[in-house]
């Protein structure tokens, strides 16, 4: 799995933006009014962490509209990552991210032909 890294002005909490991918695309305020803001070289980061379930759906909505993938979720709850998934976000989800590395099928069938 690849190193993740941060906005540095990321508000702590389990949505975040990375650092160094932005192209201003303006969705992520629309989307979630309130818990973004741009930083004086104009990338975006997020300035305030959800509180209510309506906060959480707007960010799982400004992570399924941000341009070049650059809102991410680190957290674990089960039912944000299903909703992010629900949205093909799964590559968004820290928590899930990993789980690629386990080897798919392809490489098992080419296993099972190397054996015979
Ligand atoms: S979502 Fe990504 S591209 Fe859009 S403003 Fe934020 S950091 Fe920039």
């Amino acid at each position: 799995m690849r190193a993740r890294n941060p906005h540095i002005l990321n508000a702590p909490g389990d949505f975040y933006v990375e650092d160094g991918c932005c192209t201003s695309c303006e969705m992520p305020f629309t989307e979630a009014p309130g818990h973004f803001k741009y930083d004086e070289g104009g990338h975006c980061y997020v300035c305030k962490q959800p509180s209510t379930p309506e906060d959480e759906n707007n960010m799982i909505s400004a992570v399924s509209v941000s341009e070049v993938s650059c809102i991410r979720y680190g957290g674990n709850d089960p039912e944000t990552l299903k909703k992010l998934v629900a949205l093909n976000e799964r590559e968004q989800c820290d928590a899930l991210v990993g789980n690629l590395d386990v080897p798919g099928p392809a490489k098992k069938v080419w296993w099972a032909l190397w054996r015979r």
